[in-house]
């Protein structure tokens, strides 16, 4: 899968640096001053290098934990994101990240102990409020796990501190780790969905909704708290019958009276990753006219956007209290 790895020299030595490149004995490894070299550069098409992107060992310099945009949460006061990765080993084509990014190769992060060192001084700083952190902003929190070890390795950091939530979300099924892990009562593993059709025709590489439905019916059983997240949620001509049957698919096999949240957000991009976009996927149909730009976004005409967030939300009603469902309409 992974073919060149490129590792910044000073943290060439780094013992996980060295553990994650044995998973990948037979690819190239190239040592570079500073990721941002092989990232950055403008002459590069996120596209072609999809097909065979190479794996970037960097150290994250400051920057670590950040606030979330506004209105981004689950009904908390302190909401924090962080990134231990940079894109996405799926290919999901209304993904946010290929209008973000220049290149498509993944940087990992391998100073998780920075990471734990930011989490634990916003922990302080919030005077023991709850306070959220989510995972997964810049990548999917669980699908590089057996190679990262990056979940297995915060989880102990949020059993010591029970007033911090944590959010990983997925498109993933890779949950062994966590099988094997004590649940615990202030993370949620939040999965995303769009109805099977949606996903078969733009989410590329990503486990079916029939697998994804398995991986949560095992962590549920195992007593882990579940999150579902259909965001962006994408509107066709037969968006309503699809919906409908994605939840009740969900809700025939989820034990509904256990699930921590459920977000519902219409698909939407800032105008520059929309224009950034539109270069990679001129004839991409999910671009095209229903679209319009509004308060620097692209996103479905009013009407639209609120006659999806009613239905399904009126659809959820059949299945979860309203209390845990919420919307978001930041990216
Ligand atoms: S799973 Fe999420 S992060 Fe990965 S490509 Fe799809 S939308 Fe992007």
């Amino acid at each position: 899968m992974i073919n060149t790895i490129y590792i910044e020299r000073e943290i060439a030595d780094h013992p996980r640096v060295r553990q994650i490149c044995e998973n990948f004995s037979d690819a190239v490894t190239i040592i570079c001053e500073r990721y941002g070299e092989v990232f950055n550069p403008k002459a590069q098409n996120f596209r072609l290098q999809k097909r065979r992107p190479a794996l970037i060992l960097a150290r994250k310099h400051g920057g670590t934990v950040l606030k979330t945009p506004e209105g981004y949460g689950i009904g908390g006061n302190h909401n924090y994101y962080f990134s231990h990765m940079l894109n996405c080993i799926y290919d999901c084509r209304y993904c946010f990240l290929q209008g973000m990014y220049r290149s498509a190769h993944y940087v990992l992060f391998v100073n998780y102990e920075d990471f734990e060192t930011a989490i634990v001084s916003k922990i302080s700083e919030a005077n023991g409020e709850t306070i959220w952190f989510f995972s997964g902003y810049d990548c999917d929190s669980l699908a590089l796990e057996p190679v990262t070890g990056f979940v297995d390795h915060m989880l102990p950091l949020f059993a010591r501190h029970p007033n911090a939530f944590i959010e990983l979300r997925t498109k993933s099924t890779q949950v062994r780790s966590l099988l094997r892990t004590k649940p615990l009562p202030n993370c949620v593993v939040a999965f995303s969905f769009t109805p099977k059709e949606i996903s078969a025709a733009l989410e590329n590489g990503v486990p079916s909704v029939e697998k994804r439905i398995d991986a949560m019916v095992r962590l549920q059983r195992r007593g882990w708290r579940l999150g579902l997240r259909f965001d962006p949620m994408i509107y066709h001509e037969h968006y309503q019958a699809h919906y409908r049957r994605l939840f009740a698919d969900l809700f025939q096999r989820l034990d509904s009276e256990s699930l921590h949240s459920v977000t519902l957000g219409t698909f939407r991009l800032p105008v520059p990753y929309h224009r950034n976009i539109l270069r990679l996927y001129p004839d991409e149909p999910l671009f095209a006219t229903t679209l319009e730009p509004s308060n620097g976004m692209v996103s479905y005409k009013p009407p639209i956007r609120d006659e999806m967030i009613a239905f399904c939300e009126e659809e959820l009603q059949r299945y979860v209290t309203p209390d845990i469902c919420f919307s978001c309409s930041t990216l």
